[in-house]
């Protein structure tokens, strides 16, 4: 049994990944400022007493004596990192400087969970871990990339200077139950457009690609890169190489939920990148992972969670 703190565990992917670790026995402490989590995202959680909730935030230090900590907290949908984006410069930065603080006085192995957001407007197609990504530095989506690129530098310098076992995930599109609603990722945005017979709205053409992937695949691959050889500490890519125009993905869900919603065009935001999909060559190699569950398998999922929810 091992003790380990969740930053950003009231999340979408965090309280998947507490519940998770907690049904293979181990004791969680999940912290979250509740920007973009909530309560309801782990409240069946509660009567589990290897379970603890602590309301803090990390741009703040925090101490406990753990095991592991996963570094989640961080707004991820552009709508809402853009909201405050110095918070979000903030919290990616002075968050990995108290955690990697945290992890060296403690003597913790810590996982960073990386973007691929890291490579930018990709000019190499798919991308692999050895490209070092084409982000602009002053646009409005820089607050995440240049906060997460700066993020992966103070991991990497811990570890070089201070022997911080550290490892770094770079996490492409993911979705799944427990998106919140109004969360405005476009998996989530269309599904609820869909149900409640709304437009479905297509940002630019509807011709940039996203490679999605189901957020079950997404736990396997952290904790089994948590558990992976010290000497190998990434980063690794983990996403679903199947590759998808947002044009598609609208025609998918429109299809699954069988909704009379129209789809409508509406402008592209700045700096969107065109195309995205993981080479996970390095994922296979080492941690011998690779995503089980297809694009339509996850969407019923994730349509059935938000029907019943909504
Ligand atoms: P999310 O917004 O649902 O979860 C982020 C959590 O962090 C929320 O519970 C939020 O309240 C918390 N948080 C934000 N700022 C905080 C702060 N200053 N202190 C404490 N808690 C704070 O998003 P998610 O999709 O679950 O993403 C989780 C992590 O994975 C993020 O770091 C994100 O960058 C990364 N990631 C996600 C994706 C994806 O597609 N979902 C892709 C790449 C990377
Ligand atoms: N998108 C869209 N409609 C929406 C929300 C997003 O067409 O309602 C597009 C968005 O412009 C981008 C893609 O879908 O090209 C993925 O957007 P998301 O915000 O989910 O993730 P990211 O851009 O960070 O990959």
């Amino acid at each position: 049994m091992k003790r380990i703190l969740i930053t950003g565990g009231a999340g979408f992917i965090g309280s998947h990944l507490c519940e998770r670790l907690l049904n293979e026995g181990n004791e969680v402490i999940c912290l979250d400022n509740y920007f973009t989590g909530s309560k309801q995202n782990i409240k069946h959680l509660f009567d589990n007493h290897n379970f603890e909730l602590v309301r803090h935030d990390i741009t703040s230090p925090y101490f406990v004596e753990v095991d592991e900590i996963y570094n989640l907290a961080c707004p991820a949908s552009p709508v809402h990192y853009q909201y405050n984006p110095i918070k979000t410069v903030k919290t990616s930065v002075m968050g990995a400087i108290n955690v990697l603080g945290l992890a060296k006085r403690i003597k913790a192995k810590v996982l960073q969970a990386s973007t691929s957001e890291v490579y930018g407007d990709p000019m190499v197609h798919p991308q692999p871990e050895s490209y070092w990504g084409n982000v602009n530095p002053i646009g409005l989506r820089s607050c995440y990339d240049e906060g997460k690129r700066c993020a992966e530098t103070l991991f990497m310098d811990y570890h070089r200077q201070n022997n911080v076992n550290i490892k770094i995930v770079r996490i492409f599109n993911t979705y799944g139950p427990r998106m919140n609603p109004d969360d405005g990722r476009v998996v989530s945005n269309f599904i609820v457009q869909a149900l409640q017979g709304k437009d479905i709205t297509i940002y630019g053409d509807g011709t940039q690609t996203r490679s999605f992937q189901y957020v079950d695949d997404l736990i396997e691959v952290m904790i089994r890169m948590m558990n992976a050889d010290d000497n190998f500490i990434g980063p690794v890519n983990t996403g679903n190489p199947d590759e998808f125009t947002m044009l598609e993905l609208a025609e998918k869900i429109i299809k699954l939920t069988g909704t009379k919603s129209e789809i409508v065009f509406e402008p592209l935001p700045s700096d969107d990148p065109k195309q995205r999909r993981p080479d996970i060559t390095l994922a296979k190699e080492k941690l011998a992972w690779e995503p089980k569950i297809p694009l339509e398998e996850g969407l019923k999922k994730t349509i059935a969670y938000f029907a019943k929810t909504l």
